[in-house]
């Protein structure tokens, strides 16, 4: 890549060559992809959805994967392509990323327009760098220098690219139900995940799940005088505030009855892996840009954002925001809340055990409802899987160091799908650094981890193929 010099990172002598030789394609395709304003969450992007699904897609053909199509999916399509001429005894992955992206905003917060891809220090800003366009196109450049080196890749590969993980997967576990006929494989391989504290190579081998719901709280049909009416009927926008206050205690314990019953607690040897993690607690805090920290009393950070349950207002909106004083009792107020949910949570009962709780402790006299937006289990890989071994040489024989396995405070809700619909073991192999603003203004990506971990793709498809299908079930 013209913009970062590397050194060849393998013994891959023709796989070389070709990236070297195009390294500026390369990029450009990088950049093509993010110029797509592919956010999922907002109808107004639906047809920039289905643009980056369609180049996706038109990209696997070029490479020589077959198979490929649009898949509808009655939200924003799955882009679906498959290579299966490794043969019956060679392994076949399931390839998972995502091309759509979470909203922009506050875009002021920007450095650069988030869909005008900006290259320095080894760096490429832009939405969706990282999380997670950046790591599908890994793939398909993976796969493309493979096929054009070799003419056939070591193992057989079905990809899977989502349009809306950023909107919880609304429609993928339908969508792979559908295809289970087609979707045959040993391991799913799902990169949308990335490195630890000091973009150290890491494997996510646990995952949490979420439960997202929204609370309606309504008085009046109509904003009320507070003069005329305050102090006789009851306020929305207090009432919803009363609800908040009483979720989490000031211990950072969810106050929820139930909640933690079914939470698989951290045993001896969780808790020795966390506090064996290299990780500055200060700096992070600093980096993170906060006076500091808070969390459930009891447990350490690095326990606390992975390996505990959360719960967190995500917005909260009612009556009068403009500029000045407006006396009124708002005729509504509404929260969205999310929870992060542990093993073994699940996220329907958890959506029950939040209804009861908000319905109990409610001011009477309003209509108090919670609404269901979206929900995903939480995901446990074990470290000696054959598969995951096989990705951790893959690591250290590209980036050059043994990686450390972490569990991730942030939901994949298709990795659950993939185990529980297509019995497959999960393997989260993600290349983003640790600090790369997913989801917030100036997201990037190392474009040393984009190119190295291009390599690491290719060198993990061979490792797979040396394991053997056999080798892989174990
Ligand atoms: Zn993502």
């Amino acid at each position: 890549m013209s913009d970062v010099a590397l050194p060849p990172r393998t013994t891959d002598e023709p796989l070389e060559t070709y990236l070297a030789n195009s390294a500026d394609r390369r990029m450009e395709s990088y950049k093509a992809l993010l110029r797509i304003p592919s956010i999922s969450t907002l109808p107004e992007h639906s047809a920039d959805c289905r643009a980056a699904a369609e180049w996706i897609a038109a990209d696997l053909v070029a490479s020589g994967v077959e198979h490929v199509e649009v898949s509808e999916t009655g939200g924003h399509p799955v882009v679906y392509g498959d290579w299966l001429r490794a043969g019956p005894a060679a392994p076949t992955a399931i390839v998972y990323g995502h091309y759509d992206v979470q909203p922009v905003d506050p875009l002021d917060l920007w450095d650069s327009p988030p869909f005008e891809p900006a290259v320095r220090d080894g760096r490429i800003l832009a939405r969706g760098a990282a999380d997670d366009k950046g790591q599908v196109h890994m793939h398909l450049r993976a796969v493309q220098a493979l096929l054009a080196t070799r003419g056939s890749l070591p193992i057989n590969l079905r990809f899977v690219f989502e349009g809306e993980e950023e909107s919880t997967s609304l429609h993928l576990a339908e969508w792979l139900i559908a295809n289970r006929g087609r979707l045959g494989g040993d391991v799913a391989v799902i990169s949308d995940s990335g490195f630890f504290d000091g973009n150290v190579p890491a494997i996510t081998v646990g995952l949490r799940g979420i439960m997202y719901a929204q609370i309606d709280v309504v008085g009046s049909p109509v904003d009320l005088h507070s003069g005329s009416y305050g102090g006789a009927v009851p306020n929305p926008a207090n009432a919803l505030a009363r609800i908040v206050a009483d979720l989490v205690g000031p211990d950072g314990v969810i106050a929820i009855p139930g909640f933690y019953d079914d939470v698989r607690p951290l045993t001896d040897r969780d808790r020795a892996a966390y506090a064996a993690l290299p990780f500055d607690e200060d700096a992070w805090a600093a980096g993170v840009g906060v006076r500091g920290l808070a969390g459930e009393i009891g447990y350490t950070t690095l326990e606390r954002k992975s390996g505990r349950p959360t719960l967190d207002v995500n917005g909260m909106w009612s009556g009068f925001t403009g500029e000045g004083s407006k006396t009124i009792i708002p005729a509504h107020a509404h929260a969205k809340v999310s929870c992060r949910l542990v093993p073994d949570q699940d996220p329907d009962r958890i959506l029950d055990l939040f209804r009861e709780h908000v319905l109990r402790i409610a001011t009477p006299g309003l209509g108090v409802e919670v609404v269901y937006l979206g929900g995903g289990r939480p995901t446990l890989t074990s470290i000696d899987h054959p598969a995951t071994s096989a990705a951790a040489r893959a690591l250290e024989a590209t980036f050059g160091q043994p990686p450390v396995y972490v569990r991730e405070g942030g939901s994949i809700p298709v990795a659950a799908s993939f185990t529980s619909i297509l019995g497959l073991p999960v393997v989260l192999l993600g290349f983003t650094p640790p600090d790369e603003n997913a989801h917030a203004p100036n997201e990037w990506m190392d474009l040393a981890n984009h190119e190295t971990g291009i390599r690491t793709i290719a060198r993990y498809w061979d490792e797979l193929a040396e394991i053997g299908r056999e080798g892989l079930a174990g």
